[in-house]
């Protein structure tokens, strides 16, 4: 009988499953086998038997959960075809974050394949997205309404730097998510010119010194010090997102708070969370990326993992393509990645 792509692929308690591969991919829950996309916390978990995955996924694993995250780890090298049960998995960069990649799962010429989370804008710190031709292509839908456009980020990090000119006896602290948003700040900046140092909280420290030993440059990157804190007029800190609100970042001078995260683009968001200054950074497609990769992949039929899957799979009908949500719950949610499941009207979005 010939391979059909629900026999390479298909849904679980633990979430997406390869039958013929014996494998799940990015499971919620501990498995025995798992290939992992990338290190999100909602994507790559502790506790399973064996882990595939990318060097660097791995090292960021290791670094978040201990060097015993899973029982036995082996190294997916990019590009390289392995045999895994009874199909060949490829990994491709997704451009989301460092060692982020695609999974593409075929066996007699029918292939699947599982995006992660992925993004088409340029960022220094990771491999840009490669587009797989596939049968069934899955993909997230975080920004998968018409009204998210993202901005070209170099402008977002301008906006920064005027007003780091603007008001210098002020410190500018910046909310990032830890892994692949905070260094991805980092980088523009020093594209941008930015050469005096970017203080990190301390949450950022491991992730950062992992990113710089994968060889990405970041420059000077001092954790801050308690002492210190008052004297950093006109600094640059980055902290996760869930410190611009608290007693840490009020002890700087006089701070202005800023937010990189592409739920800027939603006004309310940035109010709701006293963001004086929102910069619109996604790791993740906007709407007319994540239509033109359906497109660019040839994918007959499309999954929706998780996100605002509806307009995604409606478009997708318009364009003759099959298309399914999958409503994966457990993806998004964890604070880590930027999006939840929370509607945003069209009204909310910022002109
Ligand atoms: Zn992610
Ligand atoms: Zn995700």
């Amino acid at each position: 009988m010939p391979t059909r792509a629900s026999d390479l692929l298909t849904l679980t308690r633990e979430g997406l499953y390869c039958p013929l591969g014996r494998f799940h991919v990015d499971p919620t829950w501990p498995v025995e086998r798992a290939l992992i996309t990338h290190g999100h916390a909602d994507h790559a978990r502790a506790g399973h038997g064996q882990v595939l995955a990318t060097p660097e996924t791995l090292r960021i694993m290791a670094v978040r959960y201990g060097a015993e995250f899973c029982r036995q780890r082996q190294e997916a090298q990019l590009g390289a075809a392995l045999r895994v049960g009874d199909v060949t998995v490829r990994f491709a960069p997704a451009g989301h974050v460092l060692g982020s990649a695609q999974i593409a799962i075929e066996r007699d010429g029918v292939r699947v394949v599982v995006s992660g989370d992925y993004k088409r804008a340029p960022d220094p710190t990771c491999l840009p997205f490669e587009v797989v031709p596939c049968d069934v292509f899955i993909t997230e839908a975080t920004f998968g309404l018409p009204v998210f456009t993202h901005p070209d980020t170099r402008g977002e990090v301008r906006k920064l730097l005027e007003s780091v000119k603007l008001f210098p006896e002020r410190a500018h602290i910046v909310g990032a998510y830890a892994l692949g948003k905070a260094q991805r700040v980092m980088a523009l900046l020093r594209e941008e010119g930015w050469d005096r140092p970017i203080h990190l909280h301390g949450a950022m420290e491991k992730l950062t010194t992992l990113y710089k030993e994968e060889g990405v440059p970041l420059g000077d990157t001092p954790k801050v010090v308690a002492a210190e804190r008052k004297d950093l007029h006109g600094a640059i800190v980055l902290c996760p997102p869930s410190s611009i609100q608290d007693l840490w970042s009020r002890k700087f001078p006089d701070p202005v708070t800023c937010f990189a995260s592409g739920w800027m683009r939603v006004r309310a968001r940035a109010r709701q969370k006293g963001v004086e200054l929102p910069l619109v950074i996604s790791d993740h497609s906007d709407w007319p990326d994540l239509c033109r990769t359906i497109r660019d992949t040839g994918a007959g039929e499309v999954w929706v993992t998780h996100g605002q899957e509806d307009a995604l799979v409606h478009w997708c009908g318009t364009q003759g393509i099959r298309a399914k949500p999958l409503h994966l719950l457990g993806y998004g949610d964890d604070g880590e990645v930027e999006g939840t499941s929370e509607a945003s009207s069209e009204a909310e979005v910022a002109a």
